[in-house]
């Protein structure tokens, strides 16, 4: 709750739990008891609390909602982000978006949704959890966060949005943030193979494929740990010993991709193998069930060989074969 002053944590205890609000709402709190919190006072809301609609002479001076987001969030753009930022507001446009995917905690299944946000600054990867996951996004979109925890993950610092975070999709022009297209061009500057190394994040490239290798083209994962399971393995996962009645299957094309300058090592894998095959994974493991034959689509993907692609991705130096290889993170453009 806040108001032009500063904000602070309120906790409604009991049938004042289902009081009925929105983020927005005035309201007026009456006999609340004060008590030390974690990081600051906070209010508590018990039984003998009253939560009232405001007084004409409480809202005189109550701030609009747009001036008190100035408050209580600091505006930050990406580039600026820190690990140990609280109360942070990011503006920013969807640049990508994954499927949501379940998981699982102590008390059942919950489900989270990734995406990558550009501004002109930068690009950070944001993970919705549980409702926040439902949120109607569409690459594209410009989305203003309000309270996101900021940690590190894969080396990367990331956004965590969970109960206490908001995300919400702006309409129409947004000041200071540019075009998707102009941030695409921006967060995945454009290389030529023959100059990529292996500091080349987040690049652009394009290319002919060649060497598609589609003899064994979907790889059986532990659905808890997704470690890669041998097909001899007796429906027990060797790394976490879980026990497989399913295993979760995931695409891999390995082939290389060629442009007039040079030619690099490629692995496309899940979304990015579907959308080269024109199959959704579940299709692929179907075939292959129905025929038997691990190979079955030998020559769907050998028919791929000369389709040219664009894909964003890193190069990375593999230390087993001693080469520089291409993850591609997402295919922009295909022509079959
Ligand atoms: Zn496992």
């Amino acid at each position: 709750m806040a108001d032009d002053t500063g904000v602070i944590r309120v906790t409604l205890w009991d049938d004042k739990a289902t009081t009925s609000l929105k983020v927005g709402d005035a309201i007026r709190i009456e006999n609340a008891r004060i008590r030390l919190g974690l990081y600051d006072i906070e209010l508590s809301v018990g039984k003998t609390a009253r939560i009232m609609k405001p007084l004409p002479e409480d809202v005189k001076e109550l701030p609009s909602m747009e001036e008190l987001e100035d408050v209580i969030y600091t505006t930050k753009k990406i580039d600026e982000i820190e690990e140990d930022d609280r109360r942070i507001k990011i503006v920013g446009r969807v640049i990508d978006l994954y499927e949501p995917r379940e998981f699982q905690r102590e008390d059942g299944v919950g489900i989270f949704r990734s995406m990558e946000l550009a501004d002109d600054t930068g690009v950070i990867r944001v993970t919705l959890w549980d409702e926040k996951a439902d949120t109607p996004l569409n690459i594209g979109d410009a989305v203003k966060i309000e309270n996101p925890r900021v940690r590190y993950r894969n080396e990367n610092l990331e956004l965590s949005l969970g109960r206490d975070s908001q995300i919400e999709v702006i309409k129409g022009e947004v000041e200071d943030l540019p075009s998707f297209e102009e941030i695409e061009e921006m967060v995945y500057p454009y290389k030529s193979i023959g100059d990529l190394d292996e500091e080349s994040e987040n690049v652009k490239i394009s290319g002919e494929l060649t060497d598609l290798y589609g003899d064994r083209i979907v790889s059986y994962r532990c659905p808890r740990c997704n470690t890669r399971l041998d097909v001899s393995e007796e429906n027990i996962c060797n790394f976490c010993g879980e026990v497989i009645d399913e295993p979760r299957h995931l695409l891999i094309i390995p082939g290389r991709i060629t442009d007039e300058t040079g030619e690099i090592r490629i692995t496309f894998f899940g979304r990015e193998a579907e959308k080269l095959l024109g199959m959704k994974t579940e299709e692929v493991v179907d075939v292959i069930n129905k025929t038997g034959d691990e190979g079955a689509l030998h020559d769907k993907v050998e028919d791929l060989n000369g389709v040219h692609v664009t894909v964003i991705g890193n190069a990375n130096f593999d230390e087993y074969n001693e080469e520089l290889r291409f993850n591609p993170k997402k295919i922009v453009d295909i022509k079959f």
